[in-house]
């Protein structure tokens, strides 16, 4: 087992990591910008090493700062969180070479599953539902070509998509023109690639992921679904599992799909699997080679801790136990509150003034504020994620809007108001929505 991880990244994740190591007796190592010199994860980790000035560009994402600080401390391990360089596969190929280990998969399966054209080949060679779509569009002429075969609407969507971004949809053929060079121009901004592929553009869909743990030995377990298609700008904003659209027999289907799948592409360590699921047929959209934000709504249903299967896959260790057992219990949700103006989604950062957790039975708060605790600008605007865990949907709501009201942040804005008004829908209280229901109740409400 490692002896010392570094932690190349802030905010809650570093703290969620930092509290997986502690429990397995492992010491840690945070690093951070010049902005984040009083943040919680560095006061709580056992050696802090500055790693550049505020910009992420500068620290965050500085690949050889956050190297050399692993060299310095002795860390024999990194764990990437999420964002940052979590899915960057040349800093997971760095990292290898110079003998420490990547707490994630290896350089080679992210690069496969990171690229989404290379994904969805090896997603249809293992088996799993895609939705309709394209190869590499070289020319407009190849995107109309391929619009008739697939059918309109469609959506042309960035070889190194991510965060929404490089995706446009066209209905017909005068919008596929328009979409077709907005979407490469987008992409190439975004991500210096402008390779661009096409889908079939699903209308209504909910999005439903698949949580998979996988170990060195070929031993491939899934646990379960997440539900997050409560979105605004195609981010995420409250998640629950299991799918309130889904039954246990759906469950069990696709879960055997992902599992098998998973085990042909040879993927190792945790991982989630996206799909956007329609009249009860379910359609792969791309992998996350990564820890994702909403993980502890799938460890309160499974009692399992996702990170520290992480670390343990990345030192070596068998999984251990098969999927029969893995057994769900009760129902969990996850809110995202963000520092931000709930009005207008402004980030809104600026001093705590005072904090007040909620807790009690089936309550897991996950974040890095503190009373006196000043946010800085730079950063993503998540200052917290409230986890509920209930028997049943229902009483997993009714805590849910209990903890939302115990929770204090005087000082900045967030967005708490928003999952109050979200949860008290009928529709939601129905489990009866879809990827478009949060921008349409917000439309209606304006
Ligand atoms: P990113 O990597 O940028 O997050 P994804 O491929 O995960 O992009 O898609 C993000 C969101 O965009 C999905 O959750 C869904 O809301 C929407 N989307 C993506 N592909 C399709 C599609 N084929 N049909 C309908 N909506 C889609």
């Amino acid at each position: 087992m490692f002896e010392k991880v570094l932690i190349a990244n802030r905010g809650e994740v570093a703290l969620r990591i930092h509290r997986a190591c502690r429990e397995m007796g492992i010491r840690t190592v945070a690093v951070h910008s010049e902005a984040d010199a009083n943040a919680m994860h560095v006061r709580l980790a056992d050696e802090a090493v500055c790693i550049g000035p505020a910009k992420s560009a500068d620290s965050y994402l500085n690949k050889p700062a956050i190297i050399t600080a692993a060299h310095i401390t002795g860390a024999d391990a990194i764990h990437p969180g999420f964002g940052f360089l979590s899915e960057n596969a040349d800093f997971a190929e760095m990292v290898e070479k110079h003998g420490i280990a990547f707490i994630g998969p290896t350089s080679a399966q992210m690069r496969l599953m990171g690229d989404k054209i290379t994904a969805r080949k090896a997603a249809i060679e293992a088996g799993l539902p895609v939705t309709p779509g394209s190869p590499a569009l070289d020319t407009i002429e190849d995107a109309i070509d391929w619009a008739e075969k697939i059918g309109y609407p469609v959506i042309i969507k960035a070889k190194d998509g991510g965060g929404g971004k490089g995706m446009k949809i066209a209905f017909n053929k005068d919008e596929l023109n328009q979409a077709y060079t907005m979407a490469r121009a987008e992409a190439k901004a975004a991500f210096t690639s402008d390779v661009v592929y096409m889908e079939k553009y699903l209308q209504n869909p909910r999005h439903i992921e698949m949580q998979i743990l996988a170990d060195k030995y070929g031993n491939v377990v899934h646990l379960g679904e997440r539900d997050c298609s409560i979105q605004r700008n195609n981010q995420k904003v409250i998640e629950e599992c299991p799918s309130p659209a889904l039954n246990d027999a759906e469950r069990k289907k696709i879960g055997e799909i992902v599992r098998k799948a998973v085990e042909k592409i040879g993927y190792t360590s945790a991982g989630t699997l996206e799909f956007l699921y329609e009249n009860g047929e379910f359609y792969f959209m791309e992998m996350n080679t990564r820890l994702q934000v909403e993980h502890p709504i799938t460890e309160a249903i499974t009692g399992i801790d996702l990170v520290r299967e992480q670390i343990r896959i990345a030192s070596g260790a068998a999984l251990g136990y098969t999927q029969d057992d893995i057994t769900f219990n009760g129902h969990a949700i996850e809110c995202r509150i963000n520092a931000e103006d709930p009005s207008n989604f402004a980030p809104c950062p600026g001093k705590i003034v005072e904090w007040h957790a909620p807790g009690g039975l089936g309550v897991r708060v996950d974040s890095e504020i503190y009373s006196g605790y000043t946010i800085p600008p730079y950063y993503d605007s998540m200052i917290a994620k409230l986890i509920i865990h209930g028997k049943t949907r229902n009483s997993a709501l009714m805590r849910l809007r209990r903890a939302l009201e115990e929770c204090i942040i005087m000082g900045v804005k967030t967005t708490i108001p928003l999952h109050q008004e979200i949860i008290s829908q009928a529709e939601y209280i129905d489990g009866q929505y879809n990827i478009h229901w949060l921008e349409n109740f917000m439309e209606k409400n304006k």
